[in-house]
């Protein structure tokens, strides 16, 4: 196993301390990358933490599941525009290219 990925107890505490703790205090939102390369907002975590649950505990990584929580991460480490793999609301704005 490589000794940077969570292990499935990491990961599900992540997914908790999102859904309870979803907005820093600089303001950036807590958001979940899942197997299938995705990011998904705390409102969809929220929504279907029992779906991310199952998904999380059963993780295969022959299939991408688009469910199965690999790290929660803070929008500020990023720059380019992402939406959410679920309801495609815009969690990070991209940096405009104004050339
Ligand atoms: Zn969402």
């Amino acid at each position: 196993m490589n000794k940077y990925e969570l292990t499935i107890r990491e990961r599900i505490d992540a997914v908790k301390n999102l859904i309870r703790h979803p907005i820093t205090y600089g303001c950036y939102e807590i958001m979940a990358l899942t197997a299938d390369g995705g990011w998904l907002c705390h409102n969809c975590c929220k929504e279907n933490y029992k779906t991310i649950l199952h998904s999380t505990r059963v993780i295969d990584r022959r299939y991408l599941d688009q469910w199965a929580v690999i790290v929660t991460g803070c929008s500020v480490e990023y720059d380019n525009q992402i939406n959410c793999a679920h309801c495609d609301r815009e969690i990070v704005e991209g940096f405009e290219d104004n050339d």
